[in-house]
């Protein structure tokens, strides 16, 4: 059946890109702000709070990044002034890593500082392993001052306990995650069952001391096993969150986390620049592939 859905998704690349876009809504809340807010208002009135992406990475030019960042302040500001509940999430790589090491620390402190004034929040997202550190070291340096910044730790990387270990500083807001980039097998994980141990034990650590913990995940198991641990150690319905990808299917787990107050926030990409987003999302999940061709045939 593994085959069967490689050989989809491989078809599926040849396919022309509007195909692809549109079957990719699922995933995307909109191609432009405007679409997007309407897709929020929907959300939050649904009970989601949401947490917003601009599509893209990698800019090559101070000016691309800067642009990006820009883009981002006016995005915090859409989301103030129409009673949004949503934080933005940013990957080093779209607001001037690449470029160097200064740029992507002045971009992240502005748009750190835009959130705080607007009584807002901003995630780190974590992109492949040779941003690892530098993503970390920046969100411990300006965690120091605000609160108002997190980071994400994946469980595929062998030494994530230990960078989250090393983290010291007061209200750590992590996003825990598998990872999604591929990684050699000398610093990450291969086989699932060692990825969710290494998920869990990060968990139960960040719980043990209170640590706020993003829960990212739509793998069932690892679910129910996170409810347990918030059972065992008694977290309040404050101290964490649950977090998706939008397009994902949840309604099950989404019930539940009503039922105990759990907070449960989507993670809404949106954008020009969708492509390589969806066609991520189709890998993860090449059964979509099959039943997007399955559809084109009918037709
Ligand atoms: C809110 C959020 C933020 C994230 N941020 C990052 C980040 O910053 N850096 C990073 O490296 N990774 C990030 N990820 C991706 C993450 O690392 C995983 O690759 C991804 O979530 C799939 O892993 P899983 O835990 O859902 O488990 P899996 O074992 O991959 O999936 C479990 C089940 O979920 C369902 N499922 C998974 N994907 C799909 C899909 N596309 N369509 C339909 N069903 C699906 C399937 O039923 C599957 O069996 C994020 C994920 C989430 C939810």
């Amino acid at each position: 059946m593994k085959l069967i859905n490689a050989f989809f998704f491989k078809i599926l690349k040849f396919f022309p890109e509007n195909f692809i876009k549109f079957f990719s809504s699922r995933y995307i809340a909109g191609f432009t702000i405007e679409e997007t807010l309407s897709i929020c208002r929907e959300l939050n009135a649904k009970g989601f709070v949401l947490t917003l992406d601009i599509l893209g990475e990698h800019t090559t030019t101070k000016e691309e990044s800067s642009k990006i960042t820009d883009l981002y302040k006016k995005l915090l500001i859409k989301i103030y002034d129409n009673n949004i509940d949503a934080n933005i999430s940013v990957k080093p790589s779209h607001i001037g890593q690449d470029v160097n090491d200064s740029l992507f620390k002045k971009n992240l402190a502005l748009l750190a500082n835009q959130a705080l004034k607007l009584s807002n929040f901003i995630r780190i997202d974590m992109e492949d392993s040779r941003y690892t550190n530098l993503s970390i070291e920046a969100y411990k340096n300006l965690s120091k001052n605000q609160n108002n910044v997190g980071i994400v730790i994946q469980s595929y990387l062998k030494k994530s306990l230990h960078d989250l270990k090393k983290l010291k500083n007061k209200n750590l807001n992590i996003r825990l995650c598998k990872g999604i980039y591929s990684e050699s097998n000398e610093i990450a994980f291969e086989k699932k069952s060692d990825i969710n141990k290494n998920f869990l034990d990060i968990l139960e650590y960040a719980f043990s001391r209170k640590i706020y913990i993003g829960i990212a995940t739509h793998d069932e198991h690892l679910l129910e096993k996170s409810y347990e641990l918030i059972k065992k150690y008694k977290m309040k319905s404050n101290e964490f969150e649950f977090q998706a990808l939008y397009g994902v299917p949840l309604q099950k787990w989404f019930a539940r986390n009503q039922e105990n107050s759990f907070k449960t926030r989507l993670y809404l990409p949106f954008g020009e620049d969708w492509y390589d987003y969806s066609m991520r999302r189709i890998k993860e999940n090449p059964s979509i592939a099959k039943y997007v061709l399955l559809n084109i045939f009918k037709r």
